[in-house]
């Protein structure tokens, strides 16, 4: 098949809007997408430090390689990695190597920050005597650590690689458990004390997109999953998404485009509380003690997990 603005060979049929891509024009898309909601987001402005949540998965690789190359020149702008190393055997070494070559290619500071110097467990180790999913707890200590070390680092903004596919089922998750204070948080530009404000650049491509875009231009991607990736309760609601977008293409910008329509009732009906500190380890939290340190609390008893009272990372 050939593309649909040039006489090359289409890499691509673009269901949702019945376009065929070359190579080229694939990729002239992909970035102009990216850029265009970056800008409409306000996501990278003059003077920004921008911490990337690396966890060397084909989704952060990509992000990381696209940033630099589109915003790397510039003199007002700063960027550095942060890999979470939760301590997932036969897994995540793998990934964290992908991250150091990536940081080194692409000349940028790379932090290593892990659960074990951080909480005294690897997630492995809390899984066996935790009875909450795995997701639950990775979930909690991971954006714990993201958040504290990019503030930390003098970020400004903390970009990761949520894309459409992960928005569609964050938002209908929510929806589902009737969460909407939580469904009100994915709003972006939410700024709260202590917390860094997170951009998603690629929250309105889809994930096939994303994979594609890498490589296509050559990133080293590895396809490894989280050995514990079968677990989380959104799968059902992923495969749901997935059958649907599949007889109706283009739902998943729908369910984006929803949410967007009720954002500013939103504001009024859920808005943002003011942070505290928490009692334990004087991080943001909406409670007294924050989800992190409650789990600690939760199971130090039976294994030799400790609050994180004072941040530990490796600069490699
Ligand atoms: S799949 Fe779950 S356990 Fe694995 S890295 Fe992701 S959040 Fe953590
Ligand atoms: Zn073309
Ligand atoms: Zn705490």
């Amino acid at each position: 098949m050939k593309c649909s603005y040039c006489f090359r060979d289409a890499i691509y049929l673009q269901r949702y809007s019945g376009k065929h891509l070359c190579k080229k024009h694939f990729t002239s898309f992909f970035e102009k997408k990216v850029r265009k909601v970056i800008k409409k987001f306000r996501m990278i402005e003059s003077g920004d430090v921008i911490a990337i949540a690396l966890s060397g998965g084909k989704d952060s690789v990509t992000l990381s390689n696209l940033l630099l190359e589109q915003y790397g020149g510039r003199h007002d702008l700063e960027f550095f990695a942060i890999t979470i190393d939760e301590g997932i055997a036969n897994y995540r070494e793998k990934t964290v190597e992908v991250a150091s070559k990536v940081t080194k290619n692409l000349g940028i500071e790379h932090y290593i920050v892990s659960f074990i110097d951080n909480f005294g467990s690897s997630l492995d180790e809390i899984v066996k005597i935790g009875k909450k999913s795995p997701c639950s707890y990775c979930g909690v200590f991971r954006k714990y650590l993201l958040n504290r070390t990019a503030r930390e680092l003098g970020a400004t903004k903390l970009a990761t690689a949520h894309n459409l596919d992960d928005e569609a089922q964050t938002i209908l998750m929510n929806f589902i458990n009737a969460d909407i204070d939580r469904l009100a948080r994915i709003i972006p530009q939410r700024e709260q004390e202590g917390l860094v404000m997170r951009i998603k650049p690629f929250r309105e491509v889809y994930e096939k997109e994303v994979v594609i875009y890498g490589f296509v231009r050559g990133y080293s991607l590895i396809f490894d999953e989280c050995p514990y990736s079968e677990l989380p309760i959104r799968a059902p609601v992923r495969d749901f998404i997935y059958e649907f977008e599949k007889e109706h293409p283009g739902r998943k910008i729908s369910v984006l485009r929803s949410f967007e329509k009720i954002w500013d009732c939103l504001k009024i009906t859920n808005p943002q509380v003011k942070l505290n500190n928490c009692e334990i380890c004087g991080e943001p939290t909406s409670q007294k003690i924050c989800q992190a340190c409650k789990l600690v609390l939760e199971m130090k008893e039976e294994i030799s997990l400790k609050h994180c009272t004072s941040l530990t990372y490796s600069k490699v």
